[in-house]
């Protein structure tokens, strides 16, 4: 094997002494302050302290019960709040963790992959181009090495890295050759380390959708606000006791406000981005879930993405084979493990394992130079001297351009002049080899030193890459879902069209044309945009192609998907309206730059993203719908009690049960649906649609209006009904109002899961969360109803059977009144 690729590193048992005595290799970072943090911003809420002041002004006006229940509420609500927000925060925590770089590292002398807080000083690791640098290290053997040290100078300008120049530092990122390098120091003791303090932490960015609702919710808060004021002078000035209606108006206020809002839909985005990771994707950035459901074109590699990455040579051609293979060998940097399998980039794996398997090997050639190989230009030359000292540059790479640099070729044991007749023969090989899928690779060879177009050209081995399993159902989802399915590859044009067809992303029989590189490259922006509207397959395409072809894509507002391994794929990813790292083969350069990491490199993967994207929107828009409606709900009930002249509906105490049971739980249960049947056989929305598309205002104003109603109906009848003398009727029309608030939400909860279906065509049993939660809920009604206990503390009194039978048919008041109009809202 290449000495220069073989390193024996620390052992294991050596690693984790020194891991023990200088701790992981990360930065600190303070786990207890943040639980603080959290547990004190629940507090911060201008709810919560208008909540508490109220506590006071209880007490002072010596009514200690209400104080009391007050304050547990309080707590109650903040202990909610800090569990969910923490839960939040541990998962989002969590699969950034997931997202830390691993690092190629020599251990037991053998090449693994391990966590970069793992490593420690001493170990030998590997950089390739597009790795973030783990530790501060010392190189030991480097080719063509150009480190990207911005993050630590601000110097955008790629630096040379030798042997003999300083070290290369934690955090900063490979952009081209490769090295093998010496940790010389890990985590705070490293040059990042010692600034790493200067660096503040950054605030995470809220999502579109997130800063929309919280301006919705300071709107509301502010009308609701003006509202309570009214609905206090009312009160007033009808005689109500002032104190009482202050404390009334301010109950009103915090059940009204949706101060729970962005709170939940930060905890749905959360939880959708847990759930989009047992799908294999990792969300790199909250707002990419929201971007994810308006996806309308997906721009896709071929190789790892629609096909698996298992190569195998299943054809070669050329006269001398040994020579053919021995190129292969030493023109390659996959490592040879002692165990004699490979580790290394698949097409180069395939080369050595087709190799072996033909009995040749390179034990005894020694390495000496290298240009690597580089998605743009498509090849890579390797010189190399063998045992009798005789030292010869070997070539591989895409046909084209491997050919581009041969002047003869291997003919009769000797090297002739390349002919066109010669060339002729050559691209009718590379036709039919492609024509059948199958990546190919040129090689040829020169004496050391020789220049131009000197190389003698070998032959030629094609790789068969067979398409993913999951690819063609995918596909066919996006055509259904409305999203173009675009293949963007370095690839040959007919192993391009091959896939393709395969894959089903150009329609059977049709032939689509093809695009190329070089087509592109002489393309104005303006004949590419034109193109792009039609176009399926990109191939021969460089990494600057990429880039361009997303901003054309874009530029009718489309919203791009776009995946990337390399270095170079970085910009273009950045680009793209959601980027696409591959997980597997990606680098971390890319990996940064991206929204979303295909832990699988799955095209499929990518797809059923974009399906829980578009799930949490809507499921987003449901209890949207759902919280507006029932908080307007609670004020039109105690606004309209007050303009009719009628007692005050609901008691502080009640109004902030009922927000506390139906906000809550609920909300969040609607926030976890899992995604319509039918999700994928719409197309995306519109990236600017409002969250209230499709009526939704109206929707929300006509339900709240109705859960008023129907509330303020069962207080006047039990009102109007009662027995005059017996002392509780305004207790138990209140007790029943209350209850038919709450049951009126509880119903309104199963209208909400589906936008255009009713009640009665709700599939209830697809969620279960939801009914556990509705049946928590209705729980705790009951018992405030009926508990010796809490009837005190909530004022609430036993209902008798008509009046309860009143209850349930008022909160099933709606949905019937609606099927009966068959109304559509
Ligand atoms: P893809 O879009 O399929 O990932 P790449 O950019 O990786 O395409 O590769 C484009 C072409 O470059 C391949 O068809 C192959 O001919 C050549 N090639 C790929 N990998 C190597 C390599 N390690 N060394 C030399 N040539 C390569
Ligand atoms: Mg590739």
């Amino acid at each position: 094997m290449n000495s220069v690729n073989y390193f024996k590193g620390l052992t294991t048992k050596q690693a984790e002494e020194i891991l023990e005595k200088d701790g992981a290799n990360v930065l600190a970072e303070s786990e207890k302050s943040k639980l603080i943090a959290v547990f004190f911003g629940q507090f911060k809420d201008v709810m919560v302290l208008i909540l508490l002041a109220a506590t006071g002004f209880s007490l002072i006006m010596g009514e200690i019960w209400d104080a009391v229940t007050i304050i547990i509420i309080v707590v109650f609500n903040a202990s909610l709040g800090f569990f969910q927000e923490y839960r939040t925060e541990k998962t989002l925590e969590a699969l950034k963790k997931i997202a830390a770089p691993a690092a190629k590292v020599f251990r037991d002398g053998k090449l693994v992959s391990l966590p970069a807080d793992r490593l420690v000083k001493g170990d030998i690791i590997k950089l390739e181009a597009g790795a973030k640098i783990p530790a501060d290290c010392r190189i030991l053997t480097q080719t063509a090495l150009e480190c990207d040290e911005s993050m630590l100078t601000g110097e955008s300008v790629g630096v040379s890295k030798n042997t003999s120049s300083a070290l290369c530092y934690m955090g900063t990122a490979v952009t081209r050759g490769h090295a093998v390098a010496e940790i010389t120091s890990t985590g705070a003791a490293t040059e990042m380390g010692r600034i790493s303090g200067l660096l503040s932490d950054i605030e995470p960015e809220k999502t579109p959708l997130q800063k929309r609702l919280s301006e919705l919710g300071r709107l509301m808060g502010i009308s609701c606000l003006a509202v309570c004021f009214f609905v206090s002078l009312v009160g007033v000035l009808r005689g109500f006791a002032p104190f009482d209606m202050v404390f009334t108006g301010i109950s009103l206020a915090v059940a009204a406000i949706p101060e729970g809002l962005p709170a939940t839909v930060t905890i749905s985005l959360a939880l959708a981005a847990r759930r989009i990771y047992k799908q294999k994707a990792l969300i790199n950035k909250l707002h990419a879930v929201e971007t994810l459901g308006c996806t309308n074109v997906i721009c896709t590699d071929k190789t790892g993405t629609l096909t698996q990455n298992k190569m195998t040579v299943v054809e070669v051609w050329g006269e001398n084979e040994r020579l053919l293979y021995l190129c292969g060998v030493l023109c390659n940097n996959a490592v040879r493990q002692p165990d004699g399998s490979f580790v290394g980039d698949p097409t180069e794996t395939a080369l050595m394992e087709s190799a072996a398997k033909a009995g040749v090997f390179s034990d005894n050639h020694v390495r000496s130079a290298e240009t690597p190989f580089d998605n743009a230009a498509r090849f890579m030359t390797v010189t190399a001297r063998d045992s009798s000292g005789i030292s010869q540059e070997y070539l591989k790479g895409a046909p084209d351009a491997v050919l581009g640099m041969c002047g003869f070729i291997m003919k009769g044991g000797k090297a002739l002049p390349l002919t066109e007749k010669n060339k002729k023969e050559i691209y009718t090989v590379v036709e039919n080899m492609t024509a059948k899928a199958l990546r190919l690779l040129g090689f040829a060879y020169r004496r050391d030193g020789e220049q131009g177009k000197s190389f003698v050209f070998l032959g030629l081995q094609g790789l068969l890459d067979p398409l993913r399993p999951e690819v063609k159902g995918a596909v066919k989802k996006c055509k259904t879902a409305g999203i173009k399915v675009v293949m963007l590859t370095g690839d040959h044009k007919n192993t391009a069209v091959q896939i393709a067809s395969q894959a089903g992303i150009t329609a059977g029989g049709q032939t689509a044309k093809v695009y190329t590189g070089s087509e592109i490259s002489v393309m104005s922006d303006l004949r590419l945009r034109e193109v792009v509207k039609t176009a399926r397959v990109f191939a021969r395409v460089s990494p600057s192609d990429k880039l361009r072809i997303v901003r054309a894509f874009k530029f009718d507002g489309s919203v791009v998907a776009m995946t990337g391994d390399g270095v170079n794929d970085a910009p273009a990813v950045k680009e793209a309206s959601i980027g696409a790292a591959m997980g597997i083969t990606g680098t971390d350069v890319t990996k940064e730059a991206a929204q979303i990491v295909l832990l699988d490199d799955n095209f499929a993967t990518l797809v059923s993203a974009v399906e829980q994207g578009r799930t949490i929107y809507n499921n987003i828009r449901k209890f949207v719908r759902y919280m507006l409606s029932c908080n307007l709900g609670e004020i039109i009930t105690m606004l309209f009690a007050l303009l009719l002249g009628m007692p005050v509906v609901l008691l502080p105490i009640q109004i902030l049960l009922i927000n506390l049971v139906t906000d809550g739980l609920p909300a969040i249960a609607l926030g976890m649906e899992p995604p319509d049947p039918d999700i994928m056989k719409k197309p995306p929305r519109k990236s600017n649609e409002s969250i209230f598309a499709g009526r939704m205002i109206t929707k929300i104003f006509l339900r709240g209006l109705g859960i008023g109603f129907f509330t303020l109906l069962t207080f006047y009848i039990i009102l109007k009904g009662g027995v005059p003398d017996n002392g509780f009727s305004l207790s138990a029309a209140r007790t029943a109002a209350l209850a038919t608030l709450g049951l009126s939400q509880l119903v309104f909860v199963f209208e909400c899961k589906d936008s255009e279906k009713g009640l009665f065509n709700a599939r209830f049993g697809n969620n279960p969360k939801l009914i556990v939660a509705v049946l928590i809920s209705f729980s705790i009604i009951l018992c405030v109803m009926i508990s010796v206990l809490l009837s005190p503390i909530f004022k609430t009194v036993p209902l008798d059977i008509n009046q309860i039978g009143l209850v349930f048919a008022l909160s099933m008041g709606y949905p019937i009144l609606k099927g009966v109009l068959k109304s559509r809202f």
